[in-house]
């Protein structure tokens, strides 16, 4: 198995909206002085070329990131701009490890977790060397194996990043039954667990999603906002044509600062086929 490389998709639609949405959380636990854990449960390479073989082959980019200008006055996405620019001008995206490493201070602590052989060294690689590197201690493991292996975490405070491929439909129910036992070690952690909106065309998975994010509301946390875009019409063909992150115990006013942010993503993602759209709603509220 694991055959999926992150590098085929960096940069893309859904990229661009877990990426700003990872920084949004961030920025809310930054907010305090106590320090603060982030545990990354599928990691991928940390850093991806966008000239590479991988990245041109799909050219999912133009659907996301390229699409990302610095002319919009929205402050959250010019934090995301900001951040990504320098990366771009060498043809490269950050992921998930290095925004999270970029934005930590040094109370802070970073666990990336990552399975496929090549990409941990790629990750371990595209870490060194940085002056965030101290901080950030990588695990080549199973991400729902060593979640668990983890929690409680020290320090107390903190987020998860769950963000796996859905190769196969029972990823749905791991991620389910791995929050539901991490709740019960951890229940104040601040989870977001990203997924696809898949057309007919994926079969049995095209409702998986939905179905996870009802399940995860029935779990014993605080609440749930539940963040999506579409980029491109469901008819059957269209594969994935959106997608969402479920966010456990969201931290207070994140849903504003969303919904700040989206009608800004929305102008920015959509093409002359389609006109973006998204959703910011609690789907469990205190
Ligand atoms: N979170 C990254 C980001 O936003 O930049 C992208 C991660 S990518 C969608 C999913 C990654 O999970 C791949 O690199 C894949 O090799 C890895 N993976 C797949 N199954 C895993 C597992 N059970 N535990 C840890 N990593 C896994």
């Amino acid at each position: 198995m694991l055959s999926y490389r992150h590098g085929f998709h960096a940069g893309n639609h859904a990229d661009v909206l877990k990426h700003i949405v990872q920084m949004l959380v961030t920025e809310k636990l930054l907010q305090k002085s106590k320090p603060f854990i982030y545990i990354d449960t599928h990691a991928g390479a940390g850093l991806y070329s966008l000239n590479g073989e991988e990245a041109l082959k799909t050219r999912e980019f133009e659907t996301g990131i390229s699409k990302i200008t610095h002319q919009q006055q929205n402050s959250v996405l010019d934090d995301y701009v900001n951040l990504t620019q320098e990366y771009m001008a060498n043809q490269q995206y950050p992921g998930s490890p290095l925004i999270a490493a970029s934005l930590l201070r040094t109370q802070d602590k970073i666990v990336l977790m990552e399975y496929h052989n090549n990409e941990v060294v790629n990750l371990r690689n595209n870490l060194r060397g940085l002056s965030f590197d101290a901080k950030a201690a990588i695990h080549h493991r199973d991400g729902f194996e060593g979640l668990l292996a983890l929690l409680p975490p020290n320090p107390a405070r903190g987020m998860v990043l769950i963000d796996p491929p859905y190769e196969v439909h029972t990823e749905y129910d791991q991620v389910l039954s791995t929050v539901k036992q991490a709740l019960k070690k951890w229940s104040t952690g601040v989870y977001i667990i990203w997924y696809p909106l898949l057309s007919a065309r994926a079969g049995k998975k095209s409702g998986m999603s939905e179905s996870l994010c009802v399940q995860l509301a029935q779990l014993n946390c605080k609440n749930l906002l539940d963040v999506r875009m579409q980029i491109a019409a469901n008819t059957e063909d269209a594969g994935m044509y959106g997608s969402g992150l479920a966010i456990l115990n969201a931290p207070w006013q994140l849903d504003d600062a969303i919904s700040q942010m989206l009608p800004e993503i929305n102008k920015l993602l959509s093409n002359d086929d389609f006109q973006a759209t998204s959703d910011c709603t609690w789907r469990k509220s205190e």
